[in-house]
């Protein structure tokens, strides 16, 4: 225990001369090194029983399960959820008795008036013996049968004690009885949730189950694939990849690889990124057509539900493109107008849709310019302060596009001094895409940009709900600008 606590310190210590981010990590691989045990040895304390009666006590290190009459199936839970993890233990069941192990397991006052549901790793001594399968306890029944795996159903030992290994790491979840491989699940339904030992209900009264040696290891998430696509734009896109790079990778949370396409003029044939592989794409793009072929696989990975992010003149490509400029929103230049859809303005407190003709996207000088959340309960701007100073950018103006089923969470005045519009343009916004969620910047013209504390913030949070849907950077830094002074890295 002591050497946990110590490893524990020296990670956080560590981790903390490198900076906030970093220390997490550190935590979180001391962790993961040291297995911890659910089950004393002596006392049930940590787990609590839902469902129904059946009897749970402790004898000889052993958590027993007896069947009652007349209950429903029983759990004996864990107090604690646990996400991703190795979970090892031992049990020895009566040949009569149906049971399983609960992982990432959930009782919901909303679902089924809180019955006990989630994935189930069956243990199963009757004669088909599919112990270590995987059951959707409470929600969709059978997910992996053993019908298929002889060795695994050969594995299991009557009236002796069992091992199980059970893996659940992102989506994938694994089982082994003693040591042979027995299912493999790729499944995203439930994340987290808490682990529970199952007593069947049952015709017959006393039949036990007993557990032992319950040790789960805590695993680090694993890393959100993103892919920054450039190769071509009227922007320095060399010198912004490697820090939109960057400030995905220092999050923590993602792993980042990037597809250059051909230059202008080149076979735009060879370029076929494998989209189905990320759970982000940001498009640092802006030039020749893709081919059909990638634009078709694009529109899928949006439409099934892949994150986006539109990084400033990313919103300047695919003019002719209808599916991408749903996706993006709005742009500009590129032979925009009024046949693209309407400019989106906010005046008096809300949104307005402006269609009055006129060419789409334009900016006066770069200049320090002023940020207004118009939706501070989003989780890419929640807790962030109202009104915040940009660093020197471009203020994109008057951009058109079709506008279905978008967010502004940000405006900026366009200030006619400064050659504005004289209205809040979006700067910030979000599009849904079929299930595909879409982050959308016009901040960021160059390299310069990307130091600004605001843009970086907001991408990276943006980056996380685009991939999953949530955020959890929540952490607003010291160094995040005021509404009288810009900040920079
Ligand atoms: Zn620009």
């Amino acid at each position: 225990m002591k050497k946990h606590i110590l490893c524990w310190l020296a990670g956080v210590l560590a981790g903390w001369a490198m900076g906030n981010l970093q220390s997490v990590k550190a935590a979180t691989a001391a962790e993961a090194a040291e297995a911890q045990d659910l089950f004393d040895g002596k006392t049930l304390q940590g787990w609590v029983q839902k469902g129904g009666k059946a009897r749970y006590h402790v004898e000889d290190g052993c958590i027993v399960g007896t069947t009652v009459l007349n209950t429903p199936n029983s759990f004996l839970c864990t107090e604690k959820e646990y996400d991703n993890f190795i979970l090892d233990l031992d049990f020895k069941v009566h040949p009569s008795l149906n049971s399983g192990i609960q992982i990432r397991s959930q009782s919901l006052p909303d679902y089924k008036k809180g019955q006990v549901h989630g994935y189930q790793v069956e243990i199963d001594p009757s004669a088909r013996a599919w112990s270590a399968g995987i059951y959707d306890e409470g929600r969709r029944g059978w997910l992996v049968d053993l019908k298929d795996n002889e060795p695994a159903r050969k594995a299991f030992r009557q009236n002796e004690w069992n091992h199980y290994r059970i893996e659940a790491i992102g989506d994938t979840m694994k089982t082994w009885i003693n040591g042979v491989p027995a299912a493999t699940l790729k499944d995203s339904m439930t994340p987290r949730g808490f682990i529970a030992l199952q007593v069947h209900n049952s015709k017959e009264a006393g039949l036990q189950i007993r557990w032992r040696n319950l040790r789960l290891q805590a695993v680090a998430a694993p890393k959100l694939k993103a892919l920054i696509i450039d190769g071509q734009n009227n922007h320095d896109w060399k010198g912004t990849t490697p820090g939109l790079r960057k400030l995905l990778e220092e999050t923590g949370l993602f792993e980042v690889s990037v597809a250059t396409t051909p230059g202008k003029n080149g076979a735009m044939d060879s370029f076929k990124p494998d989209f189905s592989q990320c759970q982000l794409v940001v498009l640092n793009y802006n030039g020749a057509d893709w081919s059909p072929a990638t634009q078709k696989a694009f529109e899928a990975y949006v439409r099934q539900g892949g994150g986006v992010v539109v990084f400033h003149a990313a919103d300047n490509a695919f003019p002719s493109w209808p599916a991408y400029n749903e996706m993006i929103g709005l742009g500009g230049w590129g032979g925009r107008n009024e046949k693209s859809g309407p400019m989106v303005r906010y005046r008096d407190g809300k949104v307005v849709l402006d269609n009055t003709p006129g060419p789409g996207g334009t900016h006066g000088p770069q200049h320090e310019f002023l940020v207004e959340i118009r939706e501070p309960n989003h989780p890419i701007t929640a807790g962030l302060p109202a009104r915040w100073l940009h660093t020197k950018d471009e203020l994109y103006s008057k951009l058109r596009g079709p506008a279905k089923n978008l967010t502004v969470l940000a405006t900026a005045f366009a200030a006619p001094q400064k050659d504005g519009t004289g209205e809040n343009e979006p700067v910030l916004f979000t599009i849904q895409f079929g299930q595909g969620r879409i982050f959308h910047t016009a901040l960021g013209h160059a390299a310069e940009q990307l130091r600004s504390v605001g843009f970086i913030i907001t991408y990276q949070r943006g980056a996380e709900w685009a991939a999953t849907g949530k955020v959890t950077l929540t952490r607003v830094p010291a160094d995040f600008p005021t509404a009288e002074k810009s900040s920079t890295r």
